[in-house]
């Protein structure tokens, strides 16, 4: 399998070398030469697989730089019971018949973040070691991520993370959750700013070339490919774990934001996993609602965006839609490049509504979409909890609120779950009036020692602070 970019402008790429990078160099997304097509036999042996052996079958599709001997240690190291809580690994319960959950939200973060981080971390530390480089994370969080990348990464050797995080801005439990890491190679930095503030510097230090080459500089956001694919698995797992038999189709449905997990939903379907309907859920911060609704992609500014209660889908534009408007757009490079990097620079926006490309969007790759109001997910969660017993999270609640919008009779709908409640243990007190229970493993997670720099919203102040850590020498 070799990689190409959306933009057409990058010679074909192996899985091991397209692992380290972001964006392409021509400022496109990677993507598979072609999608590997899965036949019937091959879901029949998948059905029985356990997670993490069906981890292994589906990356393998995807990596043929690393021994497959290699590769299986590295799903089974990274999917057990003892880091995802359960054998499972993603649990499947019903909150009514024919309606689903996925638990995505069992790892060491609590949020989905983690299926496909702790592959990463492990896959790092390996492509790390066979080239004897490192490499020094540099990443900005308003939540979810950032701990996710802190606990994939932790103790890795040839890594190490500086993450940026606007200062006393999270909610209580994820500020615990970070600053109580304390591994040597983990460098919490608290910016006395806002979360645009912390993205400002990692792109003012990521374009200077100079310091980012010479000190090994790199990232791990959410156009990876490898945390991509690594999402593809819990759609063949949850279908698995819901579809009488391998031509029976289902429906999923997923709060989205960067569009990273929808977009693997995508490839699933490509590859041949019979799903209907892929549904994007969004909150106020409804970019991927529009675009799906009518055709029309329209970045927000700082002031279009808003803070939400469910504040990881609060995007201005989604990163990883690129992916799928190449697909949509029949691959063609040049047209990608001209809507995503010319007309969103001197617009802002561009419109496929009349386009009949458009159409496929819904009729042969199957999206729909919905958004969810703070009103919508405190009416779902307090439902969920009264009626069906379960508690959701706010980002899981909009998506079962657009999940029932779509859904259709004799069709399993599937929702993804995005995160456990205790993460948002506000909004889910004005829902029910009660605390969100709490995993016994996070118990007095907030009386840690913490270990946190505290530094002004200044490029500069946070490149002396990365050079005089890595000076310092190893850690
Ligand atoms: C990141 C995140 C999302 C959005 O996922 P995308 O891949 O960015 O669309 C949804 N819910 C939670 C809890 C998240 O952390």
């Amino acid at each position: 399998m070799r990689y190409i970019s959306t933009r057409g402008h990058t010679d074909p790429k192996t899985f091991g070398q397209i692992l380290l990078e972001g964006l392409a160099p021509d400022g496109g997304l990677y993507m598979p030469e072609a999608y590997p097509r899965v036949d019937a036999a091959t879901l029949e042996r998948w059905r029985g697989l356990s997670y993490p052996d069906l981890a292994c079958e589906i990356l393998s599709l995807y990596v043929d730089d690393i021994p497959p001997a290699d590769l299986r240690a590295i799903c089974a190291r990274t999917y057990t019971a003892e880091v995802f809580g359960s054998d499972a690994i993603v649990p499947v319960r019903s909150l009514s018949p024919g309606f689903h959950i996925a638990g995505l939200s069992n790892g060491p973060t609590l949020a989905f973040k983690d299926m496909a981080m702790q592959l990463l971390g492990n896959l790092l530390e390996y492509e790390l070691a066979r080239r004897g480089e490192e490499l020094n994370i540099l990443g900005a969080t308003s939540g979810d991520t950032g701990s996710a990348a802190e606990y994939a990464m932790r103790g890795k050797k040839g890594i190490r993370v500086f993450m940026m995080s606007p200062h006393g801005r999270m909610s209580p439990f994820q500020q615990a959750q970070m600053f109580s890491l304390t591994d040597d190679n983990i460098h919490n930095i608290a910016v006395e700013g806002v979360f645009d503030d912390c993205q400002d510097i990692v792109k003012a230090i990521s374009g200077d070339a100079d310091f980012k080459r010479r000190h090994r500089i790199g990232a791990v956001n959410s156009i990876n490919w490898a945390r991509l694919v690594a999402q593809v698995v819990y759609y063949f797992w949850a279908y698995f774990r819901v579809a009488p038999d391998n031509a029976a189709e289902v429906d999923f449905t997923v709060p989205s934001g960067n569009f990273g997990n929808a977009c693997a939903g995508h490839v699933a379907r490509m590859m041949g996993l019979p799903i209907s309907r892929l549904v994007v859920a969004t909150n106020e911060n409804d970019v991927l609602d529009e675009f799906f609704r009518t055709g029309l992609y329209r970045i927000r500014g700082r002031d279009g965006t808003f803070e939400t209660s469910s504040p990881s889908m609060d995007i201005s534009k989604a990163s990883n839609l690129e992916r799928f408007l190449f697909d949509l757009l029949g691959r063609d490079a040049g047209r990608t490049r001209l809507l995503m990097a010319d007309r969103l620079r001197q617009e802002g926006s561009f419109d496929l509504g009349d386009d009949p490309v458009f159409a496929e969007a819904a009729e042969r790759y199957g999206f729909r979409s919905g958004r969810s109001t703070h009103v919508d997910r405190l009416a779902v969660i307090r439902e969920c909890w009264h009626q069906h017993g379960t508690l959701i999270d706010p980002h899981t609640a909009d998506a079962v609120r657009v999940a029932r919008a779509h859904a259709v009779a004799h069709v399993p709908m599937i929702v993804l779950e995005t995160a456990l409640p205790v993460k948002f243990a506000s909004t889910i007190r004005e829902a029910v009036g009660q605390e969100p229970p709490r995993p016994a493993r996070f118990e007095g997670l907030e009386h840690l020692p913490r270990r946190l720099k505290v530094l002004p919203a200044d490029a500069a102040a946070v490149r002396a602070f990365v050079a005089g850590t890595l000076q310092a020498g190893p850690g």
